[in-house]
């Protein structure tokens, strides 16, 4: 085999703050070697960003690189610790089961990011599970992370994604891959949960100063540093869920473990986008009861921020009813600081530059008249948006009964005469708050079976390139932000990666 890197160079310059933790954080592990890499996709601005030594690179190197066959020089291989209440119930041990960190690099803006290769084999925290991924989910969570970078949310990103030569089976043989993604940390409520399960508060401070000085150094002259890290926990993730209802994301496995501490949105298993509006909807197969659908999302994240309360309490102050009365306080301001991001987005989305007392009634208004009719919620907004352009299509046609949205518009229509933008440049502002594309459900599905199936990843390649700039008409590729065919009201997601 060629060397993966030019003689004497290195990929990055990595720095491993993780792996210099206590001995009981992580455990170290060399990806699995795979037969044959193949590099699908290989984001280069992003590689870029991270000062990745691209030109190091030889021709196959990228493909051994990132499916964890060669290890560049400075990588120091670990899986990391967590617990996790999946639906609910608690599990004191999951981990990087099949997810190893590489090592951390310092990004062109000065952020540590982690650099994790997902599918890279078994880890001592595999249990039953043989530590890959398959294809079809490593390109689904390559899309959605992309795609939801360039609608603005805050998310982990994929760097590159490269098949194995692997065969891995869940129910079937299937083609196997790594995603090799980038982190803001892999700091997960359950990471806080783990050390706290075991009665083991040292554990529980370190890894609070380890996610302070990495996510919040600010923090570090607060009076009560643990106390203001979870008030920061509790804005991050407010903005985080109102971004996600603000553009139709339904993450489908809000479980502890699957949320970060840095704000950023991981794990990209059964999620998908709505269509027509509805609150209630779910698409996860194994989400029966509907504990994680669209509207439930706010609530969720309180109850997953409660959890992370509960294990910095011993930290916050010895008097335990002191820690539970400063810790509930801080708690409490979630439903208000969710509220706050949310109508602030929501008017955006509506072009309202300035607040009025009825606002919040207005959106709501909006929101029912579409879940009677039935409308979708992407192109609702988006069409509200190009009432200015030549090619503008009627957000009315949306709706069962248009006279219901008739109601909602001349209401909106007093409301924006008492606006100061004018028509052009509000329009023009709604743009960049509605998107005309998302990732549609079977798009996603379209792309990854043409690959799974066929070994064509050009639907794949197009896909990612229109979701890179969503908030574009693209006129030549108009099919993209259509309505979906009537198939996607049974449509269901599944978690295996
Ligand atoms: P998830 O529900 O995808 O967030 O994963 C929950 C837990 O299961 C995590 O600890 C994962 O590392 C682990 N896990 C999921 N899939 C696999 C797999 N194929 N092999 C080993 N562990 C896995
Ligand atoms: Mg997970």
């Amino acid at each position: 085999m060629d060397q993966p890197l030019s003689q004497g160079r290195a990929i990055a310059d990595f720095s491993n703050s993780f792996a210099e933790l206590p001995d009981r954080f992580f455990v170290r592990q060399t990806p699995a070697h795979v037969s044959g890499p193949q590099v699908i996709k290989f984001n280069e601005p992003l590689a870029r960003e991270l000062g990745l030594d691209i030109d190091a690179i030889t021709a196959a190197g990228a493909a051994e690189i990132f499916s964890g066959n060669f290890l560049p020089p400075g990588a120091d291989p670990i899986a990391q610790a967590y617990a996790g209440h999946q639906f609910g119930n608690f599990t004191p041990q999951l981990g990087d089961g099949r997810a190893i960190l590489l090592g951390e690099v310092i990004d062109h803006n000065g952020i540590r990011r982690d650099i994790q290769l997902k599918g890279a084999g078994r880890t001592a925290f595999s249990r039953g599970g043989d530590g890959r991924a398959a294809l079809g989910p490593v390109l689904r969570e390559y899309l959605m992370s992309e795609a939801m970078h360039a609608l603005g949310i805050s998310t982990t990103r994929a760097l590159a994604a490269v098949s194995t030569g692997e065969t891995v089976f869940r129910e079937q043989a299937l083609p196997g891959a790594v995603v090799a993604r980038v982190l803001a940390s892999n700091i997960r409520v359950g990471t806080f949960q783990y050390f706290a399960a075991r009665g083991d508060t040292d554990g529980v401070k370190t890894l609070a100063d380890y996610t302070i000085a990495r996510h919040y150094p600010a923090l570090r002259q607060a009076e009560n540093p643990y106390l203001a890290l979870l008030a920061a926990v509790v804005e991050k993730q407010a903005a985080l869920i109102a971004g996600w209802l603000q553009i139709g994301f339904i993450h489908g496995v809000m479980n502890t473990d699957n949320m970060t501490v840095s704000g950023e949105t991981i794990d990209y298993g059964p999620c998908a986008f709505l269509d027509g509006y509805d609150p209630a909807t779910v698409f996860s197969s194994i989400d029966q009861f509907g504990r994680y659908a669209f509207g439930n999302q706010p609530s969720i994240a309180f109850w997953n921020l409660a959890r992370l309360a509960e294990t910095l309490l011993a930290s916050i102050d010895p008097d335990e009813n002191r820690s539970v009365e400063r810790a509930t306080e801080i708690l409490q301001e979630f439903p208000t600081k969710f509220q706050a991001f949310y109508l602030a987005g929501m008017r955006k989305k509506l072009g309202l530059q300035t607040a009025e007392e009825g606002d919040s009634e207005r959106v709501q208004n909006l929101l029912n008249a579409m879940q009677e009719n039935k409308a979708d919620f992407t192109l609702v907004f988006r069409r509200l948006s190009e009432t200015n352009l030549p090619e503008r299509a009627d957000a009315r046609a949306l709706f069962e009964n248009p006279a219901s949205f008739d109601a909602w518009h001349n209401d909106w229509q007093q409301r924006l005469s008492r606006e100061p933008m004018d028509d052009a440049a509000r329009a023009s502002a709604m743009r960049q708050a509605n998107p005309a594309v998302i990732p549609r459900n079977y798009l996603v599905e379209e792309a990854l079976a043409a690959a799974i199936t066929q070994g064509d990843f050009q639907p794949f390649h197009a896909l990612l390139q229109i979701l890179q700039h969503p908030f574009d008409n693209q006129p030549a590729n108009a099919r993209y932000a259509e309505i979906p065919p009537q198939t996607e009201t049974i449509y269901r997601t599944f978690c295996g990666t």
